[in-house]
Order: C-alpha cells, then sequence, then structure tokens
C-alpha cells in the first residue's frame, strides 16, 4: 500500500511570523506579556445541539471550553489568547529569524502542522514557499504527524483543555463578556497588556468565581439570532467598541 507521505523543512523565511494572531497556551501569554508585548483575546462559545453530543468534535470542543450561565440557560466558552503579530511578531529579527527560538510558543514548533484534529495539513493552506516542502524530512504519513511533532502537538491540545477555566476566568475577571459563535464569528479584544498581566496573575480557578459576569452572545445572522433566541441565549447588540468582530 502506498503511505501519503509529507515532506518539509522550515527554511527561515519568516512569513508566518507576520501578518496573524499566535495562539499561546496560558504561561506562554503571561511570558509574552512579561517581555513587554500585547496579547489578544479571542471568546467563542456553542451550545450542546451544535454538534451531536456523541461526536469527537463536541468531544474535543467540550474539553476546550467551560459551561458559563448565559441568559436563561447555559453555554459553553472557549478563550484563546493569542500573541499580537499582526504586522509581524514582535519577537522576528531583522534576519526574519525567531529572538526567542530556544522559548518560542508550541504553536511555533509545531508550524505548518494543525493543531486541530479536524484539520488536515495542506500545502496550499500553509505560509511556507515550495522549496520548505522539497525537503527529505518526513513530517507526517498518512496523517500522522512524526513522533517529535506528535508529542508537542499532544502537548499544546492538553494546554487548551488545562487553561480552559483559567482563561475564561480572566475573561470575566476583565469583564470580556461578549462572545462569537463558533463557526460563525470571531470576537477579538485587544485588552490593555499590563490589566491582563495581572488578570493573570490575579487569576481565579473556574467562572463561577466571577458570578457578576453576564455573559452574552454576539451574533448578527438573523436565523442563528433565531435559534439562539428560542434556546433563552442572551444576545448582545449588533455592535460594540469593546471588541472587533469578524464574521467567518
Ligand atoms: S515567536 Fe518566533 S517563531 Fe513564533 S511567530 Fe514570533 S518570531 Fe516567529
Ligand atoms: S513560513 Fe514555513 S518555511 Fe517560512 S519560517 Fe515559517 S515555517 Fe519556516
Amino acid at each position: 500500500m502506498q503511505s501519503n507521505t509529507i515532506r518539509f523543512s522550515c527554511v527561515g523565511c519568516g512569513v508566518c511570523c507576520k501578518g496573524r494572531l499566535i495562539p499561546l497556551t496560558l504561561a506562554e501569554a503571561r511570558q509574552w506579556l512579561s517581555r513587554g508585548h500585547d496579547v489578544s483575546v479571542i471568546i467563542e462559545a456553542f451550545d450542546e445541539p451544535t454538534w451531536p453530543r456523541s461526536s469527537q468534535e463536541f468531544d474535543h470542543a467540550r474539553g476546550r471550553s467551560v459551561s458559563v450561565r448565559c441568559g436563561n440557560t447555559r453555554i459553553r466558552v472557549i478563550a484563546l489568547f493569542a500573541g499580537k503579530a499582526l504586522e509581524q511578531c514582535p519577537n522576528l529579527s531583522a534576519d526574519n529569524l525567531c529572538g526567542i527560538y530556544e522559548e518560542r510558543p508550541l504553536v511555533c514548533r509545531i508550524y505548518p502542522m494543525e493543531i486541530n484534529p479536524f484539520i488536515a495539513l495542506r500545502q496550499d493552506n500553509k505560509a511556507c514557499p515550495p522549496h520548505a516542502w522539497e525537503s527529505n524530512d518526513v513530517i507526517c504519513t498518512d496523517g500522522r504527524a512524526d513522533p517529535a511533532l506528535g508529542a508537542l502537538i499532544n502537548q499544546s491540545r492538553q494546554a487548551d483543555i488545562s487553561d480552559a477555566s483559567s482563561k475564561v476566568a480572566i475573561c470575566a475577571q476583565l469583564g470580556l463578556n461578549v462572545t462569537s459563535w463558533k463557526d460563525n464569528a470571531l470576537a477579538v479584544y485587544f485588552p490593555q497588556r499590563e490589566k491582563l498581566l495581572e488578570a493573570i496573575h490575579r487569576a481565579k480557578g473556574t467562572p463561577e468565581d466571577y458570578p457578576d459576569c453576564e455573559w452574552q452572545v454576539r451574533v448578527d445572522d438573523p436565523s442563528l439570532r433565531e435559534r439562539l433566541t428560542a434556546s433563552a441565549v442572551a444576545l448582545a447588540a449588533n455592535e460594540s467598541a469593546e471588541y472587533t468582530f469578524h464574521v467567518l
């Protein structure tokens, strides 16, 4: 049987370090902020009818999320912390090499592999130039990452699970209470650096420690608004200066 092998070796072009948000674990976000750089917060939510309960997608999303009260029901919220590299990563050197190579975030070590188990690695979805894919180094065979990369991917997925409650609690503490709806849009906050760092240092364990936080969902799509209203979800106004809103 022929195997589907993907070969790759980073050529140090630095393209993947520019024009994006860099997903971080909670510990990495603390380090990123401590170095004097900004971290954005992306909040998304879903509810049980989003996927069949027995599906792998539901299990994956449930592990990365926490249940919070929203209106007269409960939703599950995922908070993603991401280093701001919208022009370019603040750690990128003039020679396009990583200035914190030994301490770079997990996601930078894993790229171009996918962390999400439901997204297949595709060369045309990646920033890497064609000659990076002409290497002899095998990174993936029949959809399986090579063992070293696989261990990093597992570490990243595990951090998503173990950080989930603290990250949502930090959002509640900072009053970042409006979430987008999964696969519909992204609500992106750019909290002030010192405030976010302080909130991370002060973080209590769970969102239940912030009972005054009134979670709301921002949805602009009329049919989804109707579905969520019928489910007793509290909806936010269709405009806000508190976050940027990107419909997917
Ligand atoms: S931390 Fe390093 S590898 Fe990661 S995006 Fe920044 S410069 Fe690139
Ligand atoms: S875009 Fe690809 S080849 Fe270029 S630095 Fe990033 S990982 Fe390496």
